[in-house]
């Protein structure tokens, strides 16, 4: 078998993108089928900027729950800041790696100087917390996480506005790194910790050597929060939705 383990980012990736009828939109019943079977045959790895609160709702409760198939389960929120791993009929999810509090300020104080210099003001109707602490990671949304899907589309297509503020963002938290992810959102987290951290802890966890892992995510572009696993993968598969990533998978089990 050319991969032993295959990796899966969320959003866009296993589920449709965030909207406003769904904020944390669910996977469906054909994927949550086809991931059992993935199961079955390989080690299978979700990895994410979410929380694991998310991941329990958006993914784990649509699973299956048969104990023998979860052991090939690796969950890694907050881009692997945490190793979810299946054992004794729980999940244990060994502590998160968070940023302090003077971390967290200096990343505030980064953005109020960005947005300063690249000319954003706060819209006047926002939909949830412009920049929200996750722990280990902070994230910034231009109009809350939970927008109407239309309003996000519109703001930042070709990902420009968000190249420019990740640009002043490098400047000002040179400790730090910054990804745009979503429709309107940029992850700020420690330098270091993304989805190439996350998964360079799995493949040592797991004993295998980088050859072995694909990677599938909807953001492998430049800057985008997938582009660090093109380090680690031995290859990426770029999808444009969960329709694609369960061709992925097909060809994967046949
Ligand atoms: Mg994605």
């Amino acid at each position: 078998m050319k991969f032993e383990l295959i990796a899966f980012d969320i959003d866009g990736t296993l589920t449709r993108s965030k909207s406003p009828l769904e904020d944390n939109p669910l996977i469906d019943t054909d994927m949550s089928d086809w991931l059992n079977k993935l199961m079955v045959k390989y080690k299978v790895a979700i990895i994410s900027g979410a929380s694991y609160k998310q991941f329990q709702s958006q993914i784990l409760a649509h699973l299956t729950k048969d104990r023998e198939k979860l052991k090939n389960l690796y969950l890694l929120p907050t881009n692997g800041t945490a190793l979810c791993v299946y054992g004794n009929g729980t999940w244990q999810c060994p502590p998160v790696n968070a940023l302090t509090d003077s971390e967290k300020k200096e990343i505030y104080a980064a953005f109020d100087k960005m947005f300063a210099e690249v000319g954003f003001t706060i819209p006047d109707n926002v939909y949830g917390e412009i920049i929200e602490d996750r722990g280990s990671q902070i994230t910034f949304s231009a109009f809350g996480q939970n927008a109407p899907i239309e309003i996000k589309e519109a703001w930042d297509k070709d990902h420009s506005r968000r190249e420019q503020m990740v640009l002043v963002l490098k400047k000002y938290l040179p400790d730090f790194a910054a990804h745009i992810g979503g429709a309107t959102s940029i992850d700020v987290t420690r330098r270091g910790i993304d989805k190439a951290y996350g998964l360079r802890e799995l493949l040592k966890h797991l004993n295998l050597p980088r050859e072995k892992l694909l990677y599938v995510g909807d953001e492998l572009y430049t800057d985008g929060n997938d582009a660090p696993a093109l380090k680690v993968a031995g290859e990426c598969r770029a999808v444009k939705g969960p329709e694609e990533t369960k061709k992925v998978i097909m060809e994967l089990l046949v």
